[in-house]
């Protein structure tokens, strides 16, 4: 069956962009292979509507509802590639089998490339944490780390005062330059040079970090803006132009969110910087709408 629309992921992005073609009563079919980015987390902050729901089940619901459209096939797994054919795209997926429809909706997230120190991954979403919008507040008033991964680390410091009393771990790295220490300085934020061995605490929870020369520097929440990476190649492989931003490769969009590829929408965390939930979700309403509009008015050339 040929349909309107292909949503590779279906999370924040993926759901709100599917719910809004269905809604227009085409046809929509939504590979997810069921990882979304901020699974690690026990509860999601600042969605309208839902501040402190679980992840996990704040999609489900999401999927539910959308599952519900008579026009909507849901499809568990992975795509593993995408082509242009002659009527829009066909989707290869992981279990066999492919998928066609006239346009394709990528909303399948980014991956965060943590950095290899002991204790760290597994307090990832619980302790250690990428933003403070989405989990500051529960730590305020605390001991705040922010680990140095680069130099943008030193603006996430001074921004991290707000929430408690800082240290920047520069973990081995050079000292940042007269005007960043000024800058911290102002902020309050103190600075410790010494590579870090490991974190240390309770099941998820960090009571301190161990530094290399043996000393331990108390700390209730780390902070990092790690790197990352797209978690398909699949709008590559499609053509679509990838900008550098400055976390990794982002997918180029104009304001519908329409790729450089016609036809090949993009959508949440893979197309924007900064990334929440929130925005992921805007961001595919934009695309399903506007993909919609376009099976009205735009055609695409044979
Ligand atoms: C630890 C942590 C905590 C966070 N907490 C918050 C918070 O409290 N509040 C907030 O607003 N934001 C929070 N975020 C940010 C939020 O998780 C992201 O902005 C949001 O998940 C992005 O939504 P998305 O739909 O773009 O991608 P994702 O939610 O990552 O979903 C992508 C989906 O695509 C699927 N997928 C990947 N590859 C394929 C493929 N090839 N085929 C099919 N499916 C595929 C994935 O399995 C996944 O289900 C947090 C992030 C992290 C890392």
């Amino acid at each position: 069956m040929q349909h309107d629309a292909i949503v590779i992921g279906g999370s924040y992005a993926g759901l709100s962009a599917a719910i809004h073609v269905a809604r227009a009563r085409r046809s929509v079919c939504v590979i997810d292979a069921g990882s979304p980015r901020n699974r690690f987390a026990n509860a999601s902050h600042g969605f309208f509507g839902q501040d402190g729901a679980n992840p996990q089940a704040m999609i489900a619901t999401a999927r539910e509802e959308v599952a519900r459209y008579p026009t909507v096939q849901m499809i568990a797994g992975a795509a593993i590639d995408a082509r242009a054919v002659a009527d829009g795209f066909e989707v290869a997926l992981a279990g066999g089998g492919k998928v066609t429809a006239a346009r394709l909706v990528l909303a399948f997230g980014i991956s965060d490339l943590l950095p290899d120190v002991p204790g760290l991954s597994e307090r990832w979403g619980r302790s250690v944490l990428h933003c403070p919008y989405c989990h500051g507040f529960e730590h305020g008033g605390g001991r705040m780390g922010v680990l140095w991964v680069a130099p943008m680390s030193v603006h996430q410091a001074a921004l991290i005062a707000d929430w408690g009393s800082t240290t920047l771990y520069l973990n081995g790295t050079a000292l940042p330059d007269t005007a960043a220490r000024a800058m911290l300085d102002r902020r309050g934020v103190s600075i410790e040079p010494a590579p870090v061995r490991a974190l240390q605490g309770g099941d998820g929870s960090l009571s301190s970090l161990l530094l290399n020369d043996g000393r331990t520097a108390a700390t209730d929440a780390l902070f990092l803006a790690p790197r990352s990476q797209l978690n398909s190649p699949i709008a590559e492989r499609l053509g679509c132009a990838l900008d550098d931003g400055p976390f990794g490769k982002i997918v180029r969009t104009d304001a519908a969110r329409l790729t450089t590829v016609p036809g090949v929408y993009a959508a949440g965390d893979i197309a924007r910087v900064p990334h929440n939930a929130s925005w992921a979700a805007a961001d595919g309403v934009t695309a399903g709408i506007s993909l919609h509009q376009s099976l009205v008015f735009e055609p695409l050339a044979a």
